[in-house]
C-alpha cells in the first residue's frame, strides 16, 4: 500500500510538471513517504530527516515534506523533532499534493510548516492515469480496492494512520483493470488493509470482483492482499476455487499468534481453531494453495507456552512464506498499557527460533518442486542472482534463471535446484 502511495505521489507531481531529479541535492521537493506499522520504520525516518536536515539549510528553496503513515501519526508534532519540514501529509491526504506545493511556492501565508491530516473518503477514487507505476515490472500492477481498516487488533496503528474503511465502486475497479490490461499488464495485484472486506455501495463483495475481474480477456493473473481470516467466508473461498486460474493460487492469511489467548489480547477476531478451520476449507478447495502469513512474537502477555504453540502451528500448516516481526509497542494503540514485558534479547532468541524453523518448512516445500515444470512471470534481472532472469510463479515463488528472457515475458521454467527462498530452473521454451 506505501508503495503504491508513493507511485501515486509520484504521478500527482508529473501532471504538474515535475521530472525526477538525478540525486536529491539537485531536487526542488524531496517528499519522504513513510510507514509507521514498526518502531524502527519510524526511527528510519527521522534518521533520514537528519540527513536532509544540511541540505535544507544550504538550500532554504527546497521543499521537504513528509507523508505517510508517519505525518498521520505525528501531525504537527513532527516539527518539534524536525522544524525544516515544510509540511505533512497523511495517507489519505494525498489527493491535495498539487495545491499545497503550489501554496507553498507562491508564498501563500500558512503554507509552510502545514498539516493535512484529513481522512477524505475520496482519496480512494485516483486517476488512474496519475498514477506512476515506476519500479513495477509493467506487466504487473496494483490496484487499490479499499483503504482503512475497522478492525482494532490491540497491537496495530493502521486504524488510525489509515482511517475507517472505504472501498472503491467495483465498475470503477474494473474500468481501471481494463486500462492496464490495454497497456500490458498481465497481473494484477487488488490492495487493501483487509482487502476481503471489500464491499462497495452496492453490495458487491472481492467474490464478484474476482469472478468479474477473472472474466477479462488478456488479464492473466489477479492476487490480492492482505486478507483478514475472519472475512475469509466460504463465498470467498468458493469464488476463489472457481475463478480458474487467473485467480493465483496463492493467499496471503495473517494469523499473529499460535495461541488462542494471546490471539485474545491482541483482539483479532479469531481464535487458533477459526484459523485452522479456514485454512482447512482453502485446501479442500485448493489442494495445491500456496499459504503466506504474518506472526508477531513477544507480544505483551506472550508467555514461553503461547510461543510453543506459534511454533506448533508452524509444523501443522507448513506455509510457504511467513513474514515475523518482534513485537513493538506503537504509540496510540491499546497494547501499550500492557508494557512491552519481554526483554529485546527474549524476543529475539524467539523470532531466531520461529524464523530457523520455518526457514526449514520452506526448504522442503520449496524442494518438492524440483523436477517441475513452471509458469513465471519475468519481473527484471536479479544482480545478486549473478545477473539471472527473476520472477514469479502463479503461487508466488520466487523463480531465477538463465537465458534470454525480458521482463513481462511469461516463461515455461523447469526448476532443478531449491533453497528456502527461491528455486532455480531453466527455460524449456514450450508449455507442457
Ligand atoms: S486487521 Fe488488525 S492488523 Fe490488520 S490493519 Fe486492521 S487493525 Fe491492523
Amino acid at each position: 500500500m506505501n508503495v503504491h502511495d508513493s507511485q501515486k505521489l509520484a504521478g500527482i507531481l508529473e501532471h504538474e510538471g515535475y521530472v525526477k531529479a538525478s540525486s536529491a541535492s539537485r531536487a526542488d521537493v524531496i517528499l519522504l513517504n513513510t510507514c509507521s506499522i514498526r518502531e524502527k520504520a519510524v526511527e528510519k525516518v527521522f534518521s533520514e530527516l537528519g540527513r536532509l536536515r544540511a541540505l535544507k539549510r544550504s538550500r532554504p528553496e527546497l521543499i521537504l515534506g513528509v507523508c505517510g503513515c508517519v505525518a498521520q501519526q505525528e501531525g504537527r508534532e513532527l516539527f518539534a523533532r524536525a522544524p525544516f519540514v515544510d509540511f505533512v501529509m497523511g495517507p489519505r491526504a494525498i489527493g491535495s499534493l498539487a495545491s499545497t506545493l503550489s501554496r507553498i511556492r507562491e508564498g501563500k501565508s500558512g503554507a509552510r510548516r502545514s498539516v493535512d491530516t484529513e481522512y477524505r473518503d475520496d482519496s480512494i477514487e485516483f486517476p488512474v492515469d496519475r498514477i506512476r507505476r515506476e519500479g513495477e515490472c509493467v506487466a504487473k500492477a496494483f490496484v487499490t480496492v479499499l483503504e482503512g481498516c475497522n478492525h482494532r487488533c490491540t497491537y496495530c496503528v493502521v486504524p488510525m494512520t489509515r482511517g475507517r474503511e472505504v472501498c472503491r465502486d467495483m465498475d470503477d475497479v474494473l474500468a481501471e483493470v481494463r486500462q492496464l490490461v490495454g497497456r500490458g499488464t498481465l497481473e494484477v495485484e487488488f490492495l487493501g488493509q483487509t482487502v476481503n472486506a471489500y464491499r462497495d455501495a452496492r453490495g458487491r463483495t472481492l467474490a464478484d470482483l474476482l469472478r468479474a475481474s477473472a472474466e477479462i480477456e488478456g488479464l492473466r493473473r489477479i492476487r490480492f492482499t492482505t486478507s483478514h481470516p475472519a472475512q475469509m467466508t466460504d463465498a470467498l473461498m468458493d469464488a476463489m476455487a472457481a475463478a480458474g486460474p487467473t485467480v493465483c493460487p496463492y493467499l496471503h492469511l495473517p494469523v499473529q499468534s499460535g495461541s488462542s489467548t494471546v490471539l485474545r489480547a491482541m483482539r483479532r477476531g479469531h481464535d487458533r481453531d477459526a484459523y485452522l478451520r479456514k485454512i482447512e476449507g482453502l485446501r479442500r478447495r485448493m489442494p495445491g494453495l500456496a499459504l503466506g502469513t504474518d506472526f508477531i512474537v513477544g507480544f505483551p502477555s506472550e508467555t514461553e507456552k503461547d510461543f510453543d504453540e506459534t511454533m506448533s502451528l508452524l509444523d501443522e500448516v507448513r506455509f510457504d512464506t511467513v513474514y515475523s516481526f518482534a513485537y513493538s509497542a506503537r504509540p496510540g494503540t491499546a497494547a501499550l498499557s500492557l508494557g512491552d514485558r519481554l526483554t529485546p534479547e527474549e524476543k529475539r532468541a524467539r523470532l531466531g527460533r520461529l524464523q530457523s524453523r520455518q526457514r526449514e518448512i520452506q526448504e522442503q516445500n520449496n524442494r518438492a518442486w524440483i523436477g517441475r515444470d513452471v509458469e513465471v512471470l519475468v519481473e527484471g534481472l536479479d544482480k545478486r542472482e549473478g545477473a539471472k532472469w527473476t520472477g514469479r510463479t502463479p503461487e508466488n515463488r520466487v523463480v531465477h534463471f538463465a537465458g534470454s528472457s525480458a521482463p513481462g515475458r511469461i516463461e515455461p521454467v523447469r526448476v532443478l535446484a531449491a533453497t528456502a527462498y527461491s528455486l532455480q530452473g531453466e527455460p524449456t521454451g514450450t508449455f507442457a
